[in-house]
């Protein structure tokens, strides 16, 4: 607390990012980063540009990048928003789409960061619980009376359950005098995207990130994709706030990612399989494991307190993610996704935990 705050900085709630620790040898399957390296094409092209065109400022229209978003997604560059990671993209869309008369509507289980955004530019937020299976039910969002926007990831977070592409577009035939935004963070892992609805409905803003398929959470690059008029307006927010979000070496390691389909369909296919088969063996061991389209799973389990169960993998240095909010959500742990051998040591370790005569039931 300090007298020279702001008066609205004393009312914010920030968002609290998983742990990045320093540890030798730590497993970390905390926060959802591909465990892979990026694709050598990429490290390549960010070495390329780190030159001595660093004197001079970068292009404030991304137009590179734009185009191979665009392309990529078969869109015109005049449909695509790119930002300081998918975090600032959705922070400005908040801003330039959500603040409006009407509440704007979210899962009561979802990406945090909503919330926070929510309450930083004094947006009212109204959630929508799910259902007993923790799906998200479009019935309920459009039930749940007027709205100044929808807003959940797709496959959500931190459950990893998708929905269909039928439902999304019934939501959006329900629900079309507010903008609806579909956070696909996670689509690349088996999910179907929204994109192709964009043409159709111009109420819809599709974000992505190259942070969790593309493994670039340390370049800091995201997108939205919608019709032009949507993204006019983040743009218009954007450039009023930092004209250069995104640095030479962003935006060429991104447009390089963005060609590099290759990569991406071999990565994906490699998380898949480990997250299928780490899925059966949590199974074994007595969790109930939620069907996931994501590049982590969500599991609880019959006997063992989650918290309990977080420490004691910390201590053989296996980070995993627990959320003590909200209430529902506090017997689950989210696992990342590792490589294949620590996908094995993650199993091997719960193995001798599961089995430990005493103690530690919930
Ligand atoms: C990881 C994540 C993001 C943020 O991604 P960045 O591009 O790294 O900022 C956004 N939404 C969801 C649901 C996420 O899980």
């Amino acid at each position: 607390m300090s007298r020279f705050w702001s008066e609205a900085v004393h009312g914010l709630t920030p968002y609290v990012p998983g742990e990045q620790p320093r540890i030798a040898g730590l497993i970390k399957l905390n926060t959802n980063e591909c465990p892979y390296a990026p694709s050598l094409r990429v490290l390549q092209a960010i070495r390329d540009a780190a030159g001595e065109e660093l004197r001079l400022y970068p292009d404030p229209e991304c137009t590179q990048l734009r185009q191979a978003i665009a392309a990529h997604h078969g869109l015109l560059p005049e449909q695509v928003f790119v930002g300081n990671g998918s975090d600032e993209v959705l922070a400005h869309a908040f801003m330039a789409l959500f603040r409006q008369p009407r509440p704007l509507l979210m899962p009561d289980v979802g990406y945090s960061f909503y919330p926070v955004y929510a309450r930083l530019y004094g947006i009212e937020a109204r959630s929508v619980a799910l259902d007993e299976q923790l799906r998200l039910r479009v019935q309920d969002l459009l039930d749940a009376g007027p709205n100044g926007g929808i807003v959940f990831a797709n496959p959500n977070a931190p459950t990893g359950i998708a929905l269909g592409l039928e439902q999304i577009e019934q939501l959006l035939q329900g629900n079309r005098d507010s903008a609806v935004l579909v956070d696909e963070a996670y689509v690349d892992f088996g999910a179907q995207s929204a994109v192709e609805l964009i043409e159709r409905h111009p109420q819809l803003l599709v974000v992505r990130t190259l942070s969790k398929a593309r493994a670039l959470a340390g370049l800091r690059v995201g997108y939205a994709l919608g019709q032009p008029e949507l993204i006019e307006g983040l743009t218009r927010v954007k450039d009023s706030f930092n004209s250069y979000p995104l640095d030479r070496l962003a935006l060429a390691g991104a447009t390089a990612a963005m060609l590099d389909d290759t990569w991406l369909a071999h990565t994906r296919s490699r998380i898949i399989a480990s997250r299928d088969l780490l899925s059966d063996q949590l199974r074994e061991l007595g969790f109930e494991v939620l069907p996931s389209s994501a590049n982590f799973v969500f599991a609880r389990h019959a006997r063992l307190d989650a918290a309990e169960l977080a420490a004691a993998l910390r201590e053989q240095r296996i980070l995993v993610r627990h959320f003590s909010r909200p209430e529902r959500i506090r017997q689950f742990l989210r696992i990342s996704i590792g490589t294949e051998s620590q996908c094995e040591a993650l199993v091997q370790a719960l193995r001798g935990i599961v089995q430990e005569p005493a103690g530690g039931d919930r």
